[in-house]
């Protein structure tokens, strides 16, 4: 029964961190893969995936976010588990280092679902999270690329989307575990130089991450203003509803939705309530690692 899917966000990867991008995966399907094969719950699994990722310094989450058009760091998470629909998120934070765990918090010990901003990390805060400086999360690779961008004064992430040069890595991650439970988790730092206080479809419950124990779970990544659009991961657990459990065929529907009405770019990541995998995108890549019981080896794949 146990299944794990993750992601570390669909576009244009450069050569040169493709590698980083796959061992990063590596690493986290294998931290994932052990927890829930020694009987961990999907819920404590993905949010160690997820936090492995955002500390990996590779991605678009956590330390290693892009920086918005001031040059600071915000980002955005969601976890949700199948088992009761419960779910936490948070958007625009600037001093957590794993959003993640903060999603987890809230989704355990709030009554509310989604934080943003100050009031995030006040929670954080009384929940015993500490906050890092903003100054810990910034990567030196992205301070450069934001200074080196500050001249293309009409930058435009939908242009970018389209001329296929945006690296844009958000993290997820979907487990089924042994007991038929089901958690997604999904973390970003959101567009390259996005408006201050722009809230993208990965901290969106039903956008960026669902998971429904009967159905399955889905994550994604990608134009966040064109998956929120089209509600892109519940859209595919409807679809999944439908087509009887199909995660392959519920998955590529999901980004033909995404193109034909919302003219968007992205990837995505499914699991069925059975554990079956299914994943599509339609950008020149996505890092993506997944393992089942049915397999002897992981897939990994930039
Ligand atoms: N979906 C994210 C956002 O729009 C970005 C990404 O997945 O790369 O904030």
């Amino acid at each position: 029964m146990p299944s794990l899917i993750l992601h570390g966000g669909a576009w244009d990867i450069p050569a040169d961190r493709i590698e980083p991008h796959r061992s990063g995966c590596a690493r986290a399907l294998v931290l994932g893969w052990e927890m829930l094969r020694g009987g961990a719950s999907s819920v404590d699994t993905v949010e160690k995936v997820v936090a492995c990722l955002e500390d990996d310094g590779s991605f678009d989450a956590g330390r290693g976010s892009h920086l918005n058009a001031f040059g600071k760091i915000e980002l955005d998470a969601s976890i949700m588990s199948g088992a009761s629909l419960r779910c936490g998120a948070v958007a625009a934070v600037g001093r957590i280092r794993n959003p993640i765990s903060l999603c987890r918090a809230i989704m355990d010990e709030s009554e509310h679902i989604l934080l943003v901003g100050e009031g995030a990390e006040l929670f954080a805060r009384e929940h015993g999270i500490a906050l890092s400086t903003m100054e810990e999360l910034v990567h030196q690779r992205e301070l450069d690329a934001w200074k080196e961008s500050l001249s293309d004064v009409e930058y435009s992430t939908k242009d970018a989307f389209r001329r296929q040069n945006a690296a844009s890595d958000t993290v997820g991650a979907v487990a089924i575990d042994s007991r038929g439970d089901i958690c997604v988790g999904t973390s970003t730092g959101g567009t390259f130089r996005k408006h201050p206080g722009r809230v993208g479809d990965s901290p969106l419950i039903g956008c960026g991450s669902y998971a429904e124990n009967a159905i399955g779970g889905v994550s994604t990544t990608g134009w966040g203003e064109a998956m929120i659009k089209v509600v892109l991961a519940k859209t595919i657990i409807d679809v999944m509803e439908m087509n009887g459990g199909n995660a392959q065929a519920a998955a590529e529907k999901g980004i033909d939705i995404l193109r034909r009405k919302a003219d968007g770019f992205g990837g995505v990541i499914v699991l069925n309530h059975a554990g079956e995998i299914g994943l599509a995108f339609n950008t020149p890549h996505m890092a993506r690692a997944y393992m089942t019981d049915k397999m002897d080896t992981p897939f990994i794949a930039v």
